[in-house]
Parts: C-alpha cells; sequence; structure tokens
C-alpha cells in the first residue's frame, strides 16, 4: 500500500537566464510554495548577484521555509558582460558546462534535508534540454515551461515542415508573401510575421537549428506550462496538443499570481523581480495626468535602439502631441548615451507630456487609469500583462517571437496596430494618433473585452485557476511513490 510521504513535493525550478523567464519562473515559484509545496529555485551566479542588488526575493520569500535559492555557474568567466547581443554564447556555455552540475545537484544530495525531500519534480525551460536528458537518467519527472507565446511555439514547431515545403528559407525582399504550412495561420502568417531568425536565409543560422527542434524537444516532457489562456490562444493550442497533448495554460500569470497573494494576506511586501533598479517617481506623473491620457513606450529588458531609431521615435511622439511616458533603460541605445543624443530643445519641446524612466514598475503603469495606450515590442510578458490590463497595443517587435505576436495582435485579436519593419516619424505619430485617439473606442473596447476574459480565467472554475490546480496535483501524485 502506498503511504502518503509526510513531506511535501520537491520541486526544482530552471528558468532561462533572462529578465522575462526568472520574473514570470518566480512567480510561478511563489504560487507553488502558496500551494504548499517545497521550492528550490536555480539560478545563474551572475544573475543571482543581479536580483540580490534589484530584487526583493530574500525578504519576500522568508515566509516560505520550503523556498531555497541555489545558484549554477554559466560556464562564462567571470568578468564576462553577459551582454544580451550575445545570448546564445550564453546558453551554449550554459548547455555545455551544466548538465553534469545539474546532474550531479539532483543526486548528491545537497539540495535536500532532514526537512525537504530530495528533488522529486522539476520545472525547468524548454531551451534547456539537458535538464530533461539529466531528469529521465535520475529519474525525476519533469515538466518544461515555456515563456515564449504559443502562436510562435506553434511557428517553430512546424519549422521542419516549411523546411521541407521550401517555404523557408527564403531569399529577396518579399516579405508579405503568405506561408502556408502553418496550420491554423494560413490567411494572415506572413514571411515578415515568422520569428525574426527566420529572415536569414541561411538554414544552418544558429537559431533556426535551435528552433526548429523545438516540437521533438517539448514533447519529451510529460507536459508544457505556458503563460497564456484558452480564450486567447484555444485555436493555437488545440494544434500544439496535437504535438503535446499535456498543456498547462495558467496565465495571464503575473496576475494569478497576484490573485493569489491577494486571496492569502493583504501583508505580504510588493513583488519585484527587477534586474534594474525600478524608478516609481513615474506613477506620481501619471496620478497627474488625464484619463487614458499617456501611452506607454517600452521595448522591455533585452532590445536596443540604433540612435537613427531613438530620434525617430522622439519625434513621432513630440509630433503626435499625445502624452508619452518612454522606459530608456541606460543600456537602450546600441553604444551610447541616449542623453547626449537628444538635442537640448527636442527634449525641451516634450517636457510637458513626456516623462522617462530607466524601468518602470510595468504592471502598475498598465493598470494605472492614465494609461490608454502601450507602444511595445511585444515580449510576451508585456503583450500579456497589456492584455491583461486592457491596453491596446502599437506593435514594434524587435526579434524571435515578437514578429509573430505583433501580428496576432493585429490581426487576430485586433487589439492595436502593427509597425513592424519601420521606425519612421511619420508613421509612428499617425499611429500613435490613431491608437490614443483617431480609432480609440474600437481597440479600447476590444482590449476591454479581452481584458474581462484574463480575469474571468483567473476565477475559482476558470481554466487557468483549475490547469494550475491540476497542474498541483499532477506534482503531487507524480511524486507519491518516491522517497521521502
Ligand atoms: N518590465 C518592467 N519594467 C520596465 C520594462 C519591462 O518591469 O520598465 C518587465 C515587464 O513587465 C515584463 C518584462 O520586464 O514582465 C519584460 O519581458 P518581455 O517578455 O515583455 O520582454 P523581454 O524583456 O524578454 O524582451
Amino acid at each position: 500500500m502506498n503511504q502518503k510521504p509526510q513531506l511535501p513535493p520537491h520541486v526544482l525550478i530552471f528558468p532561462l537566464p533572462l529578465q522575462g523567464p526568472v520574473n514570470s519562473m518566480l512567480k510561478l515559484a511563489e504560487l507553488l510554495c502558496l500551494a504548499g509545496l517545497h521550492i528550490t529555485f536555480v539560478v545563474t551566479e551572475h544573475m543571482h548577484g543581479r536580483l540580490l542588488r534589484y530584487a526583493n526575493i530574500q525578504s519576500r520569500f522568508e515566509c516560505y521555509p520550503g523556498f531555497q535559492l541555489k545558484t549554477i555557474p554559466d560556464g562564462l568567466p567571470e568578468d564576462d558582460p553577459r551582454s544580451r547581443g550575445k545570448f546564445a554564447v550564453l546558453l551554449d556555455s550554459l548547455k555545455s558546462k551544466g548538465k553534469l552540475i545539474f546532474k550531479d545537484m539532483l543526486t548528491s544530495g545537497c539540495l535536500s534535508h532532514q526537512k525537504r525531500r530530495p528533488v522529486s519534480f522539476i520545472i525547468a525551460d524548454g531551451c534547456l534540454g539537458f535538464t530533461c536528458d539529466a531528469a529521465n537518467e535520475v529519474g525525476i519527472p519533469i515538466v518544461y515551461v515555456r515563456t515564449v507565446s504559443p502562436c510562435c511555439l506553434w511557428v517553430c514547431f512546424c519549422l521542419p515542415r516549411l523546411i521541407e515545403a521550401g517555404e523557408i528559407p527564403f531569399n529577396g525582399d518579399d516579405l508579405d508573401t503568405l506561408i502556408k504550412g502553418v496550420p491554423g495561420m494560413e490567411s494572415f502568417l506572413r514571411r515578415r510575421d515568422l520569428p525574426s531568425f527566420c529572415r536569414s536565409g541561411d538554414p544552418d543560422d544558429e537559431s533556426m537549428r535551435l528552433y526548429k527542434t523545438e516540437g521533438q524537444e517539448n514533447s519529451r516532457a510529460y507536459g508544457l506550462i505556458v503563460n497564456t489562456f484558452e480564450d486567447l490562444d484555444g485555436p493555437i493550442l488545440s494544434h500544439m496538443r496535437t504535438v503535446c497533448p499535456n498543456i498547462y495554460t495558467i496565465g495571464p500569470l503575473h496576475a494569478h499570481h497576484k490573485n493569489k497573494l491577494a486571496e492569502q494576506a493583504a501583508s505580504l511586501p510588493p513583488t519585484s523581480n527587477s534586474l534594474w533598479s525600478v524608478d516609481r517617481s513615474c506613477m506620481t506623473w501619471l496620478d497627474s495626468q488625464p484619463s487614458k491620457s499617456v501611452i506607454y513606450v517600452s521595448f522591455g529588458s533585452i532590445a536596443t535602439l540604433t540612435k537613427g531609431q531613438l530620434m525617430e521615435f522622439w519625434h513621432g511622439l513630440a509630433n503626435s502631441g499625445v502624452r508619452f511616458l518612454w522606459v530608456i533603460r541606460p543600456d537602450s541605445v546600441a553604444g551610447e548615451d541616449w542623453e547626449s543624443q537628444v538635442p537640448a530643445e527636442v527634449r525641451e519641446e516634450t517636457r510637458q507630456r513626456g516623462y522617462i524612466v530607466s524601468w518602470a514598475p510595468q504592471e502598475e503603469v498598465l493598470a494605472h487609469f492614465a494609461v490608454g495606450g502601450f507602444l511595445t515590442h511585444n515580449g510576451w510578458n508585456s503583450t500579456v500583462e497589456s492584455i491583461h490590463a486592457g491596453v491596446p497595443m502599437i506593435c514594434w517587435p524587435y526579434f524571435l517571437d515578437q514578429q509573430v505576436n505583433s501580428r496576432f495582435v493585429s490581426e487576430v485579436w485586433r487589439l492595436g496596430l502593427d509597425m513592424k519593419d519601420t521606425c519612421d516619424r511619420a508613421t509612428i505619430e499617425k499611429m500613435v494618433r490613431d491608437l490614443m485617439v483617431v480609432r480609440n473606442e474600437e481597440f479600447s473596447r476590444r482590449a476591454e473585452e479581452m481584458a474581462q476574459l484574463a480575469r474571468t480565467c483567473l476565477n475559482e472554475g476558470g481554466s487557468s485557476y483549475g490547469n494550475l490546480e491540476r497542474l498541483v496535483r499532477d506534482i503531487e501524485s507524480m511524486t507519491q511513490d518516491r522517497t521521502t
């Protein structure tokens, strides 16, 4: 007869060492802590240093005795800048050096003690395939998590067939040709909407090699966790389930996390998983702006602008006459100190209507009554946060899944305008005015309808609420027989 283990399951969570994945996986970690599970959260040493400096993980997780933060080397020299443009190098290094260390973590007993079982379940980013190898070798069940969008994942699942059909790689400038080989997207997916690396024309492109095995890779794990909800991505999810039958849609994750915290206690410290220092002064500025009058501008944690693009955005925003709150990170403008690039008279012109910070409390900004639009790079977290807040978008995708996401925002969900592949002041001015003034009612209505669905799925009986419960139950039942 099976005896119920005395100690809760011990789940190891291993995110990609990037702001978006670490942020959302910490929220998942806290959700699982709230469900009573023990968690070991593994980050690279470099990421650990930044989290200690800017985020409040230590103090926030103090109330969960079952939580521990552990580090793993990424294999790069300490003084390597780990620039985000060279993420593939970091990933390769982590993959080649990480597997042995990771396996040792699982088997050496270093993660368990009297009050904590050995690791009995793993949740790892699907890009870290070595975690699945190690999990299989030591017999621990693993679920993958993907922090990119399902629509992009589905395109990646289809890459082998696109290659076979000769749809990619392609040469030439005709980016408006429709792509026919992605079921469910035949009528609207153009070459320009494919993940950015598909444009290289090189079948051996590094990213192409990495992403064309997505379908095979993701189906190796017991299940797949994604940050979306059924009402948003239902049609794409049914295609994905033909490859990965067990998908847990638990998003919008940031709001799911917030709801569960609110259920538990009002007095927990506010969440910050940021790798930059958050400038909250923009909230006071927003407080003094009229309702829905401000467009929030942010291109996430990775995208960089050229000096020319910075100036086009600046003039476009200035000429639109619309108020704006703009996040310009210290490293936003490639190789430059951005402040020295913008002439004083141009800055003066927008001083009354524009506010700039180097990092904002984005979720709060999007929920603020003064914010009526979001000029975004469509990173998946930003996209989901905007959808949940009911804020329509202007999309200026930078790379990877963002090209696909922006097509979905504009053509499928009709929540905004897609500005991909252009960056001139006249277009920016027109789109900002269209979104914020001319077509504001239409976009705001659509955005509010979708936001309602995003909120409902998190209520008891909703799909994401139920899927998180299912995930916890699955973890409990799959770890029942493992040693306590
Ligand atoms: N973010 C933030 N403050 C900022 C800009 C971004 O808190 O000033 C957060 C944002 O809420 C999101 C994450 O950083 O959760 C960015 O992730 P996303 O997937 O959108 O883009 P990436 O940074 O991975 O390109």
